[in-house]
């Protein structure tokens, strides 16, 4: 209410100025062609308004607060953060807050992703009992050290060492009713350990993800306790549990039984599986002209507490960014925007299966999606690299411009060297003076825009990786800078504002910053292509000509589009054409680097003494050139991981030999070097550029030149069992020419 007075006061005093002549017209638009100053499309005195504006240091105390909470998805701590940010986003004039709960109960499925039961949690205790007293931990001092998905037990039991847990001789000297203490996850050992070797729970001390094993290894920090759940469908009804501590607290235990002092435990559990709901808090800023557009802003709300950086952050700098353009638009300083702006915090996938499940269809056209996942690390004591991704290459999107110029822009101003012009610089009061660094990483997944972007929005993700504290106990609000929120905050609102305010005169200056952008991407590829094709042997010559060659048709087509794609700001014929001639620009481009490839495959060629010869098409290939995939109706986001589910009792399905060749490349993927972060969406890359107009070989051609090339009979037993799930249709047609 209080809010809603001060609009409308707001508004009649804007009315007023403007009848009685003086000053304070409406501001202008925001945006202006490239500024020489930035580089970016804002107009320079905005940019400084949403540096100034913003607040590091608010948004670190909205990390401080979220991080008290225990916020795992389905869960009462849940709720509590949704109900405290949907009572700020009020506070700060969002409008349409609400949370939006859909059903979660370990059986029903959104785009085939089945959700949890809510986690009740009452008591969680585990007591040294013998040789003397002592807490192990308990789930109110760190809800995190009892397993999600432990519940009821009153075990009081010796305490075994099975080391790893993995082989027979960990389990020689038997451990049926006894509790196990092993330095494996929980999850992993859970089968072996209590229902095959009937052992009454689990005391762990892991932490490190193995997927974060390039960065961290277990041990290189003893004091950090881990984020352990155990497998939902082994404890239904059952009393099962795992606690989890420290590698130090495991040494302490280990070391009583080197005394032979035979350490005796009790764990009390009050806990159950109960039907519950996964909660989404969303709010908007309505679009002034086309409120049927909208950005997307997302951050996941969900996690284990105290889940600092991953992800109270992402969360407090997107209310940041609420606050900061609520408070410039109230205040006259920027007018309202064009399109609407909805700000979401979500349960991590889950959240935005649902919420899509149930908004995919509205009415509503959404332009961009830019989503914040660990985005306030301190990276000196983290030890991490900041970056936006890109969106996939099935999904080329002008956003990418936006954001690549955006990326350059804070580099300049808060990099190593002390800012030129303080006005641009984004440093914080209570924070470090740390450089920013942020980089442009090639698409990966393991966050919300992921979904986003396999619908075809353009979706960004800016996050922090590697992170030494992530998923553990470690990860508190000290290890948050307020200076890289609030860079976080001035980056996200950039992005923002440059989206919901481009209107048709904006439209072909976002085209060709697309084109200098794509350039710049395409000349990367171009090089690595030219310089494979020096360092090709002469056997791999033939297959290494051919991969280039497809790389840089690739790219020209992604950037084509991505150019093409500033066209949904265009309403008039005039900018829609301005938008072709830039498109245009590409076609000598190509022909150049074409040349550039010729020449130097004509001169490795001669080297190796190899004739260069055209590909032909095998059987299976020819066959591939004629089928083309297509999602069906309701089936947008259904993956890989759900096909496998499905026809997992299918034998014509396959899915082992789908499996065995992804896994195949994925290892020769790695040998490369590419990030773990790359590698998790890789599975999935192929099954998202199905839209009925690419074959089967151009996206086996498309998938080799974003990641790795893939043998084309695997690909095409890969989408039948997506048509046998009757997730695609795969139509036959003659062969393009
Ligand atoms: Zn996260």
């Amino acid at each position: 209410m209080p809010a809603l007075a001060a609009i409308a006061a707001c508004g009649l005093l804007v009315i007023l100025a403007s009848g009685n002549g003086q000053a304070q017209k409406p501001p202008a638009s925001p945006l202006g062609s490239i500024s020489p100053r930035t580089g970016l499309l804002l107009n320079d005195d905005v940019v400084v308004r949403l540096i100034q504006a913003s607040s590091g240091d608010r948004a670190h105390d909205y990390v401080s607060r979220l991080a008290l909470w225990s916020r795992e998805q389905v869960s009462e701590g849940f709720t509590r953060a949704a109900e405290w940010v949907v009572e700020k986003a009020k506070e700060f004039g969002l409008e349409r807050v609400a949370i939006e709960r859909f059903p979660s109960d370990g059986k029903i499925a959104y785009f085939g992703e089945v959700m949890p039961p809510q986690w009740k949690v009452r008591k969680g205790e585990l007591w040294l009992t013998s040789p003397f007293l002592m807490k192990i931990t308990t789930y109110d001092d760190l809800p995190m050290s009892l397993a999600e998905g432990s519940t009821s037990a009153d075990v009081e039991a010796e305490l075994v060492d099975i080391g790893a847990g993995r082989g027979d001789s960990d389990y020689a000297a038997g451990v049926k009713g006894k509790i196990v203490l092993t330095s494996s996850r929980p999850f992993d050992i859970f089968e072996r350990a209590v229902n095959k070797e009937g052992a009454a729970g689990i005391l762990s001390s892991w932490s490190v993800p193995d997927f974060d094993y390039l960065n961290r290894r277990p041990g290189d920090f003893p004091d950090q306790v881990g984020w352990p759940r155990i497998p939902r469908e082994a404890v239904e009804g059952a009393g099962h549990f795992a606690f989890a501590i420290s590698a130090r607290r495991a040494q302490d235990l280990r070391a009583m039984m080197g005394q032979g002092k035979a350490p005796r435990v009790h764990a009390g559990v009050d806990a159950a599986l109960v039907p519950g709901h996964l909660e989404v808090v969303s709010g908007v800023i309505p679009g002034a002209a086309y409120p049927q557009e909208e950005v997307i802003v997302t951050a996941h709300l969900d996690h284990y507490k105290p889940g600092a950086n991953d992800n109270a952050s992402g969360s407090a700098a997107i209310l940041e960014m609420a606050r900061t353009m609520r408070e410039l638009i109230e205040s006259g300083k920027l007018q309202p925007p064009l399109r609407t702006i909805r700000f979401m915090w979500v349960p991590e996938y889950r959240g935005t299966y649902a919420w899509l499940s149930a908004h995919l269809n509205d009415p509503v056209r959404r332009i961009a999606n830019l989503n914040f996942d660990m985005v306030g690390e301190d990276v000196v004591k983290t030890n991490s690299v900041l970056s936006l991704t890109y969106t996939s290459d099935s999904n080329p999107s002008f956003l990418n411009a936006v954001i690549e110029s955006i990326v350059d822009f804070a580099n300049t101003y808060n990099n190593e060297r002390y800012p030129p012009q303080l006005d641009l610089y984004i440093g914080s009061i209570t924070g470090s003076r740390n450089r920013l660094s942020v980089r442009m990483a090639p698409y990966s997944t393991g966050t919300d825009h992921e979904l986003f972007n396999n619908l075809r929005i353009g979706a960004s993700s800016f996050g922090a990786w590697p992170d030494n504290f992530y998923h553990s106990s470690e990860d508190t609000p000290d290890k948050v800078d307020p200076t890289q929120l609030h860079r976080a905050v001035v980056i996200g609102l950039a992005g923002i504002t440059t989206v919901a305010y481009a209107d048709s005169e904006q439209a072909p200056d976002i085209a060709r910053l697309s084109l200098i952008y794509g350039r710049r991407r395409i000349a990367a590829s171009e090089f690595s292509a030219v310089r494979s094709l020096l360092a090709a042997s002469k056997e791999g010559f033939s297959d290494v000509d051919h991969l280039a060659g497809n790389m840089i048709a690739h790219v020209y087509r992604r950037e084509r589009a991505a150019v093409g794609s500033a066209a949904m700001f265009a309403r008039t014929a005039q900018a829609r054409s301005d938008i072709e001639k830039t498109i245009a620009l590409l076609s000598g481009d190509e022909a150049a680097s074409r040349k550039k490839l010729d020449e130097a495959a004509a001169l490795r060629a001669g080297e190796l003494k190899v004739v260069r010869a055209p590909r032909s098409l095998t059987e299976a290939e020819k066959r591939a050139a004629r089928l083309f995939p297509a999602r069906n109706k309701g089936k947008e986001l259904h993956n890989l991981g759900y096909i496998s589910r499905i026809l997992a009792k299918d034998s014509t399905a396959q899915v082992p030999k789908i499996q065995a060749a992804l896994d195949e490349i994925t290892r020769l993927y790695q040998a490369q070097g590419d990030s773990e972060l790359r590698l998790m969406g890789f599975s999935d890359a192929a099954a998202f550029y199905a839209d009925g107009q690419r074959s089967i070989l151009e996206i086996r051609d498309a998938v080799a030149a974003e990641y790795a090339p893939m043998p084309i009979e695997a690909l095409e037993l890969y989408f039948r069992a997506f048509e046998k799930a009757g997730v695609m249709t795969i139509a036959e047609k003659r062969e393009r020419k």
